[in-house]
């Protein structure tokens, strides 16, 4: 059995539920500011799962790790992964570890760490070399789906989409599929055309990163609206410029 600490919606309980008994995610879920800990959690927690898992093998409670409601010497395992450096002060940090001792089991295994990221296994790197816009599809609909929209398109099509779309419709710049650090600024973007939450082959376009931060909340016709708006009063100045010089 394994407890997890402040872990909000992250992948390695998912994972871990593959091979567990069972997995307990704890966290400050609804009561909690951050954005990590997704009360999507306690409703469909499938949605948010990034892998294979086993859905009867893991459960959601919310808790908070300065207080850990099991009994003592409860779990084979315990982990927290980025998180205890957000408890709020070192007495607490240190009160949660007071908590992990307790309800581990004696040589139980703990696992614990502050900020990580981890870059998925050795090849991945290759791969998106070789496979740029499939990793990027995957990528965009891994995170679409955590952000609750409704995934009506596979990964094949969006991939076969992003194929197509070299150059962003609304700038016309070249995108980049494989930029060797995080997303820049001609990284291309999954737009949702109309804002809809649902995505399907026919209401989105790739776009690229600065039109889409651009973009925001708009409509594709009041984006390209609002940009019409500029070319014309930026030609208005020109010609009265070019007229009283
Ligand atoms: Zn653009």
């Amino acid at each position: 059995m394994a407890l997890g600490i402040g872990c909000g919606f992250e992948n390695p309980p998912f994972y871990f539920s593959n091979f567990m008994k069972y997995v307990f995610c704890t966290d400050l879920y609804i009561i909690s500011p951050w954005n990590e800990a997704k009360p999507q959690m306690f409703s469909d927690p499938g949605k948010l799962a990034p892998c294979k898992w086993n859905p009867r093998r893991m459960g959601v409670q919310v808790m908070d790790g300065t207080n850990i409601s099991f009994e003592d010497n409860t779990f084979d395992v315990v982990f927290s992964y980025s998180s205890i450096e957000h408890f709020g002060s070192k007495d607490a940090a240190a009160k949660t570890m007071q908590e992990i001792e307790r309800v581990l089991k004696p040589g139980g295994v703990l696992s614990l760490t502050t900020e990580v990221l981890l870059s998925g296994d050795i090849y991945e790197k290759e791969y998106r070399e070789r496979h740029p816009h499939r990793m990027w599809a995957r990528n965009t609909l891994h995170d679409h789906k955590r952000d609750g929209c409704d995934i009506q398109i596979s990964l094949d099509e969006l991939t076969a989409i992003a194929e197509k779309s070299t150059h962003c419709p609304y700038c016309g710049v070249r995108m980049l599929y494989c930029p060797k650090n995080s997303p820049v600024w001609n990284s291309p973007t999954l737009d949702r055309r109309d804002n809809e939450n649902v995505i399907r082959a026919d209401n989105i376009d790739i776009i690229c990163l600065d039109c889409n931060k651009a973009k925001v909340n708009w409509t594709k016709e009041e984006f390209v609206s609002f940009c019409r708006d500029i070319v014309e009063a930026y030609d208005e100045e020109h010609r009265w410029i070019t007229a009283h010089e």
